[in-house]
């Protein structure tokens, strides 16, 4: 456990308090300072979790996640410290854009620098402020661009503490993998802070059902650690993805989807139809591969490459227990 007191941006917050502060971490071009809100929740002596969300800018599922967890949780019985930072990159949530004003990724430039671009400054200041202060994390996303996620945990198995806390969070779906480098898990795992990413539903949306689950796997990763009285939620199966591959378009055209976020797939199964603007089929897209449909793209008009579906490969076995729990269980997670 990290020690006692912890100060943020030179305010101490002591035990059995709640802060609303703000971390300084730029300033505007009309010399005002930009702010990240930062909550800490302090209860009795105990580890310190952060939550942070809307690393890219437009991502806004973690938004939701963590005001209905700040909104509708009694931490009377906390033990230890929540950080949750609902708006990590505000210059980009200001623009309702990914990145940051300088054109870089956020997610790419941990753990940032104090001399360094606008980007990595931010970084710096995340990283020294929140990420160094708490002894595990979870990093709040959606997918990217015009696609879209069916909930599920990112996690590199390789750290047993990291698989443990994906397990908690409470979805059927951990997708493994260390992150990219740069990124705010890498990093943090990397400085032992056990990091993990859940990735569900798509950009610049509220989406109840996927914040719902987010809420709940929060709440169970803080019954694992012990810091909120009460179990975890066990779900009724796991399934720990280790390869997973993206199918694209052979053919430019309008796209017309044919299977659903979350479906399982068969080898040979169509993914989508593919027509010319004189409404004419000119191909179908086949799996070529049986699978989870992770990802799908949201944007009907592709060209030649473009990324159509994200698959997990599995089991024949997991695939089973994957078609007798799919689609009625996403309220149960
Ligand atoms: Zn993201």
């Amino acid at each position: 456990m990290k020690r006692e007191p912890l100060t943020f941006a030179g305010t101490p917050v002591p035990l059995g308090s709640t802060a609303e502060l703000r971390l300084k971490v730029a300033e505007s071009y009309a010399a005002e300072p930009v702010t990240v809100p930062v909550t800490v929740v302090r209860g009795a002596p105990g580890p310190t979790l952060f939550v942070t969300a809307t690393v890219h800018g437009d991502e806004l599922n973690g938004v939701g996640i963590l005001r209905g967890l700040l909104d509708g949780t009694d931490f009377s019985g906390l033990k230890g410290t929540l950080i949750a930072v609902p708006v990590v990159n505000v210059p980009g949530f200001l623009n309702q854009d990914r990145r940051l004003p300088d054109r870089r990724d956020l997610n790419r430039s941990f753990p940032g620098s104090r001399k360094g671009s606008l980007t990595s400054r931010l970084a710096d200041v995340l990283f020294r402020e929140v990420i160094r202060k708490s002894d595990f994390g979870l990093d709040l996303h959606t997918a990217g661009g015009e696609r879209t996620n069916y909930p599920q945990l990112r996690a590199d198995f390789a750290h047993p503490a990291v698989a443990e806390l994906a397990g908690a969070f409470g979805c059927p779906l951990i997708v493994a993998g260390a992150g990219p480098e740069g990124s705010l898990r890498r990093t943090a795992v990397a400085a032992g802070v056990p990091t993990v990413v859940y990735e569900a539903g798509s950009a610049r949306r509220l989406e109840r059902p996927f914040i719902e689950v987010g809420v709940r796997g929060v709440l169970n990763v803080l019954r694992h650690l012990r810091m909120m009285p009460g179990e975890p939620a066990d779900p009724p199966l796991r399934l720990w993805i280790e390869r997973t591959r993206w199918i694209r378009s052979r053919k430019g055209g309008i796209l017309d989807l044919k299977v659903d976020l979350g479906a399982p797939l068969s080898r040979g199964q169509e993914i989508s139809v593919h027509s010319n603007p004189f409404g004419r089929e000119r191909s179908v897209l086949k799996a070529p591969c049986a699978g989870i449909v992770l990802g799908l793209t949201q944007l009907p008009l592709v060209h030649p490459g473009d990324a159509i579906c994200h698959v997990a490969l599995v089991e024949r076995g997991e695939m089973d227990a994957w078609r007798a729990y799919w689609p009625d269980n996403l309220e149960g997670q």
